[in-house]
Parts: C-alpha cells; sequence; structure tokens
C-alpha cells in the first residue's frame, strides 16, 4: 500500500502540491517504523502550519526548504529525532512558534536540536581572514552540545547553496565563500565526506563560475568516452573476483569537482592529466576480501610504484579506511582503485553522523555528548599508531571545548577560557587596555566588569585615562595574563609606596639613636649598600618598608652602633595619617580607626599592618618584639575607616532596615551586615561600618543603643 500517499491524503491542501514529503516519506520508509515515520509527517503538519504563506527566494512554498534539508539526513539514514528537527529547524527563528510549542509537541530533544541551529543562524561571520575562519568553526563546535545540531545545520547550508541562484551575485560569491571557509571544513572534520563534497563542489560553482563550467565540461566529455572502457573493466574485475570466490560490487567512481581543481591549482597538474583518470570502487563484506581484491586488481595489472596506500591499517585522521592504488590501465591510462567494506563505506560517508544513524536494535539511552564521544574513542582505536594524536585532542577540544568565542567591535574572534570575564577580555585585547578599563559592554548593554563572557557575544571596552587596575579583579578574572598584569600593577605601586614608609621607618630609627640618613652620609651609605648587596638606597628603603628589613637594626647598622650596645627606648614613633596607601593596612581582626591605641607590625612583603592595643591576634605576635614599631595617628585625619559593630535586636518586622537607616543618619556607610545568631526573640547582627574615627563611632553606636527594639551595641574585638 501507498503509505505516503495515505499520510498526504490527510494533510490540509496538500494533494496539490507534496513539497517533496513524498519523496521523504518513501525515504524514511526504507529504515525507520512505522510510528517514527508518522512523528515526522505530524512535524511536517505542524511545521506548513507554521510556515504558511512564506516563501523561498526560489517562489517556492517555504515549507520546501526544511523538507529537503529533512531529506537529505533521511538519505544518510539518520534517526527521528534530527529529521524531526530539521522540518523544524526555522520555526522558532521565522514564526511564531515557540521552542516550549516544540518541546511540548516533539520532546525536549528535538527543541534543544531547534534552539542550537537557531543560535548558530544568529552568529555572523564578518570577517575572511584565515585564522578567522578557523576561530569561527571553533566557535561554532564549541556553541553545540548536541552534534546533531551541526548536521542539521550542515544540510541546511547544503540545500540552501542548491538553490542559491536565486541570489544576487555578490551575496551568492559571499554565501559561497562562507561555504568553502567555514561549512566544508567543519563536514570534513567530522568525516563526513557525503556532505563535504557537495558543499566543495557547489562552493565552487558558485565562487568561480568559469572556472567550474570549463572543468564541468571536459569531465563530461571525457566520462562520456570513458563510460564504455569504465563498464568494461568494472566487468573484468568483477569475473576475477567471482573466480576466487569473493563477494563484492565493483562501480565507476564519479569525480569531485572540487578535488579535481585543487589537484590542479596546488599540484600545478594539466587538466588532461587530472581528467583522464578513471575511477573504480570495490565495496567488500570483510577486510580479508579486501586485501584479496588487492592482489587480484595488481594481477590483472601493473600497479604504478609508490601510488599504493593502505589506509585500513593506518587510517586517515578523521576515520577514513579504504585501500588507495593506482594500475597502469589498457593503453597506459591510469586506473585509480578503492577497496573497502561496506562499514568502512559508511563512516566514510558519514563520519560522526554515522552515531546517528537509526539501528532497529538500538538501545537509545546515550547521551548527545555520549555518543559524539563514543565517535572520537572509535578513531582513538583506529589510531593507536599515535599517527594523528593531535588532530584528535583538537577535534575533542573542538567538540567539547574550555574555551568561549566572542567578538570584538571590529568583529574580530576572540578566543578565551570558559568563564573569562570583561577584564580578561580587556587585557586579552592589551594590557593597556585592562589597565584603563573603568566599564564593560556586552551585546551593547553595559555590564558589571565581573560578569561573564558566553559564546558569541559582542564584548566592547571602555576606557579612561589614568583609569587605574582594581585589586579586587584579582578576584574574579580568570585568565593569566590578566592576573599577571594586575599583580604587576598592585607592585610597581607598593614598591613606590613602600619606597617613602621605609625612608620614614628608618630615619625615624636612626633619630632614636641620635643619628638621622643625613649624619650617616653617602660614603657610610655606600659602603653599608655593597654590604648588604643592594644597589642603591632606593632598594633599602623598599626592602624596610615592606617589613623584608627591620629598621630598628638597620639603622644600627648604618650608624655603626653595636647590636648589643644599651636598649634605647623608642620614643619616636611612626605617625600614621592614612594616606600611605598599600604599605600600611588596617587589622580585619580588630578593624581600628583613629583615637584608638594602635601598634604597628612589619609584615614581610606587606608592609606594616595597624592593629588595636588590645587585640586577640597580638599574643600571636609577641614573639618577635623586634617586629612592632610604635605607632601613632596624625591629627585631623579626614578619611573613612573600616569597622564593626555587633547589635542585639528584637526579632520585629523591619528591625534590620530601621538600624540600617540610623546608621546612616549618622554620616556612615553600610559595607556589609552579617546575622550572627537568631533565637526565639532576638538576633545578633554584625556590621561592617565606614567611620571617620572613635568620635564618630561613639556617636554611631549611641543613636543605635537608643532605639526602640535595640537590646544591646558592641564594637566588635576578636
Ligand atoms: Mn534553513
Amino acid at each position: 500500500m501507498d503509505y505516503a500517499a495515505t499520510i498526504l491524503s490527510k494533510l490540509p491542501g496538500a494533494n496539490k502540491r507534496d513539497h517533496g514529503l513524498r519523496r521523504l516519506v518513501e525515504t524514511l520508509q526504507s529504515y525507520l517504523p512505522e510510528e517514527q515515520v508518522a512523528f515526522i509527517t505530524a512535524a511536517y503538519e505542524f511545521g506548513a502550519e507554521a510556515h504558511a504563506g512564506q516563501s523561498r527566494k526560489t517562489g517556492e512554498p517555504y515549507i520546501t526548504h526544511p523538507v529537503a534539508v529533512a531529506q537529505e539526513l533521511a538519505e544518510m539514514h539518520l534517526d527521528a529525532q534530527a529529521i524531526t528537527a530539521a522540518i523544524l529547524h526555522d520555526t522558532v527563528e521565522d514564526t511564531s512558534a515557540s521552542l516550549d510549542d516544540i518541546a511540548d509537541r516533539f520532546g525536549s530533544e528535538v527543541a534543544i536540536i531547534v534552539d542550537g541551529v537557531s543560535k548558530l543562524d544568529q552568529i555572523q561571520f564578518r570577517s575572511r581572514a584565515e585564522a578567522q575562519a578557523e576561530s569561527f568553526r571553533k566557535m561554532m563546535l564549541a556553541m553545540i552540545e548536541d552534534i546533531r545540531v551541526i548536521l542539521v545545520k550542515l544540510a541546511d547550508r547544503l540545500h540552501n547553496m542548491q538553490t542559491l541562484g536565486a541570489m544576487p551575485i555578490e551575496k551568492k560569491k559571499r554565501i559561497a565563500r562562507e561555504t568553502l571557509d567555514i561549512y566544508a571544513p567543519i563536514a570534513n572534520r567530522l568525516g563526513i565526506n557525503r556532505l563535504k563534497i557537495q558543499l566543495e563542489d557547489l562552493g565552487f560553482k558558485h565562487l568561480y563560475p568559469f572556472r567550474y563550467r570549463v572543468l564541468e565540461t571536459a569531465l563530461k566529455k571525457s566520462q562520456g568516452s570513458q563510460k564504455q572502457i569504465v563498464r568494461k573493466i568494472s566487468e573484468e574485475f568483477s569475473k576475477a573476483m567471482a573466480d576466487e570466490g569473493i563477494k563484492g560490487t565493483v562501480s565507476g567512481r564519479q569525480k569531485h569537482l572540487y578535488s579535481i581543481y585543487n589537484k590542479m591549482a596546488q599540484k600545478k597538474r594539466l587538466l588532461s592529466d587530472v581528467v583522464d583518470v578513471y575511477g573504480f570502487r570495490v565495496i567488500c563484506d570483510d577486510v580479508n576480501s579486501c586485501y584479496q581484491v588487492l592482489g587480484i586488481v595488481h594481477g590483472l595489472y601493473k600497479p604504478m610504484p609508490g601510488r599504493f596506500k593502505d589506509y585500513i591499517a593506518i587510517p586517515r585522521i578523521n576515520g577514513y579506511q579504504s585501500l588507495h592504488t593506482t594500475l597502469f590501465g589498457p593503453k597506459g591510462l591510469p586506473l585509480e582503485v578503492q577497496i573497502r567494506t561496506r562499514d568502512m563505506d559508511r563512516l566514510a560517508e558519514s563520519g560522526v553522523a554515522s552515531h546517528w544513524i537509526y539501528k532497529a536494535d538500538e538501545k537509545s539511552d546515550a547521551s548527545p555528548q555520549r555518543r559524539t564521544r563514543e565517535w572520537l574513542s572509535n578513531l582513538e582505536e583506529l589510531h593507536q599508531s599515535g599517527t594523528s594524536e593531535e588532530f584528535l585532542e583538537s577535534v575533542k577540544v573542538d567538540l567539547f571545548p574550555d574555551k568561549i568565542y566572542v567578538f570584538t567591535p571590529k568583529g574580530d574572534i576572540m578566543p578565551l577560557p570558559k568563564g573569562s570575564t570583561t577584564v580578561d577580555f580587556a587585557y586579552a585585547v592589551h594590557t593597556d587596555v585592562g589597565d584603563r578599563c573603568v566599564a564593560a559592554k556586552v551585546n551593547r548593554g553595559l555590564v558589571p566588569l565581573r560578569s561573564e563572557l558566553q559564546n558569541s557575544q559582542t564584548v566592547e571596552i571602555v576606557t579612561a585615562k589614568g583609569a587605574k587596575p582594581n585589586p579586587n579583579w584579582l578576584t574574579f578574572v580568570r585568565t593569566a595574563k590578566a592576573r599577571t598584569a594586575i599583580r604587576q600593577h598592585m607592585k610597581n605601586l607598593r614598591a613606590s609606596e613602600s619606597v617613602d614608609l621605609g625612608k620614614r621607618l628608618l630615619d625615624r630609627s636612626l633619630k632614636d639613636l641620635g643619628s638621622s640618613l643625613r649624619k650617616v652620609g653617602k660614603i657610610r651609605m655606600a659602603a653599608a649598600l655593597e654590604e648588604l648587596g643592594l644597589n642603591n638606597n632606593t632598594e633599602l628603603f623598599e626592602q624596610v618598608g615592606l617589613g623584608e628589613r627591620l629598621a630598628p637594626l638597620t639603622a644600627r647598622f648604618l650608624s655603626g652602633v653595636s647590636e648589643d650596645g644599651e636598649d634605647e627606648e623608642n620614643t619616636a614613633s611612626l605617625i600614621i595619617a592614612g594616606t600611605e596607601g598599600m604599605v600600611v593596612s588596617y587589622g580585619k581582626c580588630c578593624y581600628p580607626i583613629p583615637g584608638d591605641d594602635v601598634m604597628g607590625y612589619l609584615t614581610a612583603g606587606r608592609g606594616v599592618v595597624i592593629h588595636r592595643n588590645q587585640c586577640g591576634n597580638l599574643s600571636n605576635f609577641r614573639k618577635q618584639p623586634e617586629k612592632w614599631i610604635s605607632v601613632n595617628w596624625q591629627k585631623d585625619i579626614d578619611r573613612d575607616f573600616a569597622c564593626q559593630i555587633q547589635t542585639d535586636t528584637r526579632n520585629k518586622p523591619g528591625v534590620l532596615a530601621e538600624v540600617a537607616a540610623t546608621i546612616g543618619d549618622c554620616g556612615s556607610n553600610i559595607e556589609q551586615v552579617e546575622v550572627l545568631g537568631r533565637h526565639d526573640d532576638c538576633s545578633v547582627l554584625s556590621f561592617l561600618l565606614q567611620v571617620k574615627d572613635r568620635v564618630h563611632l561613639a556617636r554611631i553606636m549611641r543613636s543605635v543603643r537608643n532605639m526602640k527594639n535595640v537590646i544591646r551595641v558592641s564594637r566588635d574585638c576578636a
């Protein structure tokens, strides 16, 4: 019974035009069970309705395009999900159908493939450089989670190429170039020869129409005259195989125009040399027969030296397996013969797609990624000889990438590690751009600098003169380049600050000894520097400032006072103004503020850290009294310092907001709030505030303490 006709007769208005559905249904019936064919025709109905009223540039109804795409994949015997997705691939982009509709009707797997194809359609190839094409291919492969997305996309491109005739010539050339640069290489990389050959020939045809026509005509002419000979030799091969009891089929092989063109262009061969070659393919049942057939054809005609290739023992990098040989045929005409098994032939045609070919006994629990991995591991087994590890590694990295690809505003592609932020992008463009970046735009919208980038976004960095890297960036940047550049900048900054501090510390210590830098003098200084292995006094000051060398000891050394001289009272204190930058920092254990009694502790590499005298951590440091320096606050410091307070509050709605408002009213910013504990009727909150000094803090605490729902306020001191 004509099942296709039955299905067609049920479709509204489809009896007039079948949009290629009849052929598709017949192809599907040859390898899929009926219920899956019905599933696909349901998708056709859905798609035909969604695309109703739209037409192609060729004037045909739009639905003919997705059906043709499905046909291509059906001829490769792909599974029902892939065919369904092919039929629906343009519905989300071009019609009112939504991804949810598709997921509801046809399942999430189909929806994921359709979504993937739509996303690939959104990215645009903007520049033509070869390196750019390579990145673009990688970006496309990086974006897909299911390899069937790329299969649908390649078939989509193929049909668009087949119907390119209706386009203006400039557009034709652009699309043809893109096909040769991007899509054919992807098909090649994934071993899908069937699609690769068609994409290449069509790309060639539209990019170089004249060269294509010349070649095509020459080839047709020679094929006409070759026909007789090809048939005669095929029969000869078949008979010789039958005599030896070997099963197999022999066929004349069609030439692929683009490969002929490439051979001529690259190897500088004459047209006649390339065209006047007879091609044969022998398909056998098993590997043994392949080698037997090789023996047979070598017995019939003399093999050309150096032309035999055993791609069965050593497969090509994309998994292609076959025996290749060239023979001196009748009148010395070269005969090219390929010999392989049915399985090898299928793999040669379909590559990675062979894992999506429908098999009746299939257990389909494997995830898309796993099937792709299976293909890769098959390749790996083939390649245990280790000849092409690099290729496998690169395919693997492309299919399961740890990279993302984003665009610069000019359309260049920038590869970055997964998880990279706009700051990583800025440093990847140039260190200067990174150092001076103040804002970032993703797809033209402003985003926070710490935003993680996604595949195919366009990123623009806003820079400002005199802007500096922020040490905070170190908490989110992903790339080594950004990290190193920010650290380097911090180091330079700290170096100049530490020279200042070191000079002050040393001068103060010298004063304790009744000396001064001036009194030490140039000659003594030079001798001391040489003894310490330093080049100049800047280096010495820096080391002292960073706490790598202790000021009192260095002062004794410089002034020539012996180590065990009388213990001087440290009378002079280091005056802290709060403007010392990174070489003076404030303990996060006790948050000292102006007015507190404080001590300074020299930490190698970090300079002086200020602690409150009653800080609980001080006991840890007491073991090294030589690292302590007495410090005092400068008068009238005008900047904010971090400080922590704790409050016990009643559990009433809005209490936190009230406390926060009161703190704000006192002219302080809250940096952080933490709930330390919560009981039945009471909560303990910890606030990190910005305050000027002790007086300011006291005023804040008094205001908070006077609040109705506040039970207790205290200053933290761990
Ligand atoms: Mn399409």
